[in-house]
């Protein structure tokens, strides 16, 4: 048996007919930049998540970027966020003009720490890109209460946490903006670049809008000057036919999450994930803590199973980041985790038995000695 990390082949045969009508609607329409896919996309992405506004953008990054930028972020401004993501948490910051500080992970949750974080914060600091890793909610409960006593803007980036809720509450509901991806491997996801903003603000998302359109709501009224992100009428399409499926995937990636738990249980050697309590986790990656990774790792991928690291460095250890000058006792826990973490298959269309194969590997694999 070979059990890929991911595949995408598989979702598009199995809701064929409505992505094929949906790209042939958006070409025979030639509605390729805005125009209703992209409308209908914002209008239900919103209504979904009980927020009121949403722009569609280019990407992910862009979105973090262009809501930094237009909440007025920029030069002398920190900007606290966590240091396991992905690094379009912490290069937007850059590029708004800011500076980059890191907050260490929780122990149990990957998240970033609410204690680790409030350490951080200066007079100088504006706000915090919490990001909802790997589908799990970040500590909801104190983040938005530790950003409104420093007035900091709570930034959340759901790029990998569409869906998930914290209390009945799906995240990026509850900071000042939220932005998403739907690059094609997430769990919403594009066939090419896509990317959203939500918030409640309707003068920020008014800005928000125009910036993301060389800084113009309508043709040649620019306001100001902005940049080039638009999702396009392609990728919005594929996005409205997946949205109505996503609740039903994210429901069977919780079920695979738990069988792949129970089966891990009395596996000495592995430390399974859990969601946080009074949390619905739409487990975007089913990421481990195994004794000797790198041997465990190199022995699936010969046994057919397909495994990824996130991230194989935490963000302050990249060479992007030597300018801060930190060393691994800044950050212990995620310092201690980038040896041990692994990504196992997980996609909606797994087969119990695939999962079955997988622990299986992990086990032979422990007995060996
Ligand atoms: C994927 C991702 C992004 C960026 O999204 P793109 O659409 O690829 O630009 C941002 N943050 C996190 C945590 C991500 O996983």
């Amino acid at each position: 048996m070979k059990v890929p990390f991911l595949d995408l082949r598989k979702q598009y045969l199995s809701i064929k007919a409505e992505l094929d009508k949906a790209w042939q609607d958006v070409v025979g329409e030639t509605s390729f930049i805005k125009g209703r896919h992209v409308d209908e996309f914002e209008k239900t992405f919103a209504q979904r998540l009980g927020i009121q506004y949403c722009i569609g953008v280019a990407n992910g990054t862009d979105a973090l970027y262009i809501a930094l930028k237009m909440l007025d972020i920029g030069a002398g401004d920190e900007v606290i966020t966590v240091a396991n993501s992905w690094i379009s948490s912490s290069e937007t910051i850059t590029q708004a003009g800011a500076r980059v500080v890191f907050a260490d992970i929780e122990r149990d949750y990957y998240c970033i720490h609410p204690a680790a974080l409030e350490k951080r914060i200066t007079p100088k600091t504006k706000a915090v890109v919490a990001v909802h890793l790997f589908g799990q909610a970040c500590d909801m409960s104190t983040l938005p209460a530790i950003c409104r006593k420093h007035r900091l803007h709570l930034i959340e980036d759901c790029a990998q946490s569409h869906f998930t809720e914290y209390a009945g509450q799906p995240v990026g509901s509850f900071g000042t903006v939220a932005t998403f991806s739907f690059y094609p491997g997430k769990n919403l996801g594009a066939y090419g670049d896509a990317g959203a903003i939500v918030t409640n603000d309707e003068a920020l998302a008014l800005r928000m809008r125009m910036y993301a359109n060389h800084g113009a709501l309508f043709k040649h009224q620019h306001k100001m000057e902005g940049i080039n992100s638009r999702l396009d009428g392609l990728q919005a399409a594929i996005l409205n036919a997946k949205l109505p499926h996503l609740e039903s995937w994210n429901e069977k990636r919780r079920a695979h999450a738990a069988h792949y738990g129970g089966l891990l249980r009395d596996v000495a050697q592995v430390s399974a994930p859990q969601a946080r309590p009074g949390t619905k986790h739409s487990w975007h990656l089913y990421v481990i803590r195994a004794q000797r990774r790198d041997a465990l790792r190199q022995y699936l991928q010969e046994h057919g199973v397909e495994t990824q690291v996130h991230y194989p460095t935490p963000l302050p250890f990249l060479p992007a980041y030597a300018y801060l000058g930190h060393t691994t006792s800044d950050f212990p826990v995620a310092a201690a985790y980038q040896r041990e973490i692994l990504s196992l298959p997980m996609y909606p269309e797994m087969t119990e038995a695939e999962i079955e194969f997988v622990v299986a590997q992990i086990k032979s694999f422990y007995s060996r000695g």
